[in-house]
C-alpha cells in the first residue's frame, strides 16, 4: 500500500514537473537550508574565545589566556565537541592563544589559522611547540579565502598586510549562515580596518564582535559605518585595567542604536542563527558603562570621557530574554547559500580591479588619481584596491593632492 502510494506521488511529481507548474524548488530548498548556528562568545576574563557550531561542525576563534584552557575545554566538551574543522588563533596575544596549547593537545583539530605576526616569548613558544607535538599544520589565511562549516560560510577579511604590531596583524573573517553575517576582527586597530575596507570585501554584518575588546584603537567610524551591525558583543573582564570597553565605543553604539552584549555582565553569551534570525540568550546590557583604565594603563591623558558617560540616562530600549534580530541583509545574502566553497579549496579573492581598470582610460580623460573621500588615501587609477564608496575621481597633480591632505595607498605607491 504504502509503496504504491509512493509510486502514484512520483507520477504526480514527474507529471508537474513536466506540466511546468512546479519547479525543482523544494529540493533546493531542502539543500540549501541553514542547518541552525550557534555563536558561543565564551566568558574567558579579558580575552577572547569564541565557539561557533553549525550542524555538526565547529570551529573556535581564539583561545582566552593561559589560564583558561581547561575552561574552554570543558565547555567544548559540555557542547559535545570532541573535534574542531578550524582553530583560528587571531594573533599572538596572550589573551587570545594563551589557553590554545590545552585545546590543540585535547581536541582533533582539521585546520589551524594563525596570523602572520611572531612573536619571542613564552606564550608563543609554547603554542608552536604544541603544534608541532601534533604534527599539525598551521596556516596565514589569504584574504578572500573562504571555508564552510556546515552550512555557514567563512570568509577571511584580514590581515592585509604585515603590521609592526599584533593587533593590527589580527586575523579578521565573516561568518554567514543564510542570511546572518557575523563578523570578527580580533583586536585589529584603526589601521587594520582601513585596509580592510580598502580590500573592498562586503563586511556588513548583523552582528559585530567589537575590535580588541570594545577598545576606542578600533571600531573607527569608517568601519563601524561599513559593518553597520545590528548587535555588538564585547569580550571583556569586569573591572579590566585596560579600560575596556572604551566609552567612544559605546556611544557608536548607543547613537546607532545597536544593541550591546557584554560577557563581564552575563558571561558567556549564545547568539543562535536559523539562518533568518538570531536569537540571544540573554537581554542586551543597558547599563552602557565603560571601563576604566587602572594601574599603567591609565597614565593616559584621554581617559577623562570614560567617567564622564559610565552612567548616562536610561534609555528605553526594549528588552525581553530572547531578544530576537532580523537579518537586515537580505538582498546580499540570498546569492550567499548558492556558492558554498569547498573547505579544502580556498578561492581566491578575484584580483579585484581588472574589471576596473580597461573601460577608465576611454571615459575618463586626464584621470591621474583616484581619491578616498573618507579614509583620505589615493590610488593610481589601476591600483587593486580603489575605493567603491566616498569614491573622487581626480585630474589633479601628486603634489596638489598631497597639499589637500590626502595620503598615498600603501599598496599601488602613486
Ligand atoms: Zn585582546
Ligand atoms: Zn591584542
Amino acid at each position: 500500500m504504502k509503496k504504491y502510494s509512493k509510486f502514484i506521488t512520483s507520477l504526480f511529481l514527474i507529471a508537474a514537473i513536466l506540466a511546468g507548474c512546479i519547479s525543482s524548488r523544494p529540493m533546493e530548498t531542502l539543500a540549501a537550508e541553514p542547518d541552525t548556528m550557534e555563536v558561543h562568545f565564551l566568558d574567558v576574563g579579558q580575552g577572547d574565545s569564541t565557539l561557533i557550531t553549525c550542524g555538526d561542525h565547529a570551529m573556535l576563534i581564539d583561545a582566552g589566556d593561559d589560564s583558561k584552557g581547561t575552561t574552554i575545554q570543558n565547555y567544548l566538551k559540555k557542547q559535545k565537541v570532541d573535534k574542531l574543522d578550524y582553530l583560528v588563533l587571531t594573533h599572538p596575544d596572550a589573551d587570545h592563544i594563551g589557553g590554545a596549547p590545552v585545546i590543540i593537545t585535547k581536541f582533533k583539530i582539521n585546520k589551524v589559522f594563525v596570523s602572520n605576526y611572531e612573536k619571542d616569548n613564552k606564550t608563543y613558544q609554547k603554542l608552536i611547540q604544541s603544534l608541532d607535538d601534533k604534527r599539525l599544520k598551521y596556516v596565514t589565511p589569504d584574504v578572500g579565502a573562504q571555508y564552510t562549516l556546515g552550512t555557514a560560510t567563512i570568509t577571511f577579511l584580514a590581515p592585509n598586510d604585515e603590521y609592526d604590531n599584533p593587533n593590527d596583524s589580527s586575523i579578521a573573517l565573516l561568518v554567514q549562515n543564510g542570511d546572518n553575517r557575523f563578523l570578527f576582527t580580533g583586536d585589529a586597530g584603526e589601521d587594520a580596518e582601513e585596509d580592510i575596507l580598502e580590500n573592498g570585501l562586503d563586511i556588513s554584518a548583523d552582528v559585530y564582535h567589537a575590535g580588541h575588546h570594545g577598545s576606542k584603537t578600533s571600531t573607527s567610524e569608517d568601519f563601524f559605518e561599513a559593518v553597520n551591525p545590528s548587535c555588538a558583543v564585547i569580550s571583556c573582564e569586569e573591572g579590566n585595567s585596560y579600560g575596556h570597553p572604551h566609552a567612544q565605543t559605546l556611544n557608536t553604539f548607543r547613537t546607532n542604536k545597536v544593541k550591546v552584549y557584554r560577557t563581564d555582565e552575563d558571561g558567556t553569551i549564545i547568539a543562535t542563527s536559523d539562518g533568518k534570525k538570531i536569537t540571544f540568550n540573554v537581554p542586551p546590557s543597558e547599563t552602557w558603562k565603560a571601563g576604566e583604565p587602572t594601574g599603567s594603563a591609565a597614565a593616559s591623558p584621554k581617559t577623562s570621557s570614560a567617567k564622564a558617560s559610565s552612567k548616562p540616562k536610561e534609555q528605553s530600549v526594549p528588552s525581553s530574554t530572547n531578544e530576537t534580530v532580523q537579518s537586515s541583509k537580505q538582498e546580499e545574502a540570498v546569492a550567499a547559500p548558492e556558492t558554498p566553497a569547498a573547505p579544502e579549496q580556498p578561492k581566491e579573492a578575484a584580483p579585484a580591479s581588472e574589471a576596473v581598470q580597461e573601460p577608465q582610460a576611454q571615459d575618463t580623460q586626464g584621470l591621474t588619481y583616484v581619491l578616498n573621500v573618507k579614509t583620505m588615501k589615493f590610488h593610481r587609477p589601476t591600483c587593486g584596491s580603489l575605493p567603491t564608496t566616498n569614491r573622487q575621481d581626480s585630474t589633479d597633480s601628486r603634489d596638489t593632492i598631497i597639499s589637500q591632505g590626502y595620503v598615498p595607498c600603501k599598496k599601488c605607491k602613486p
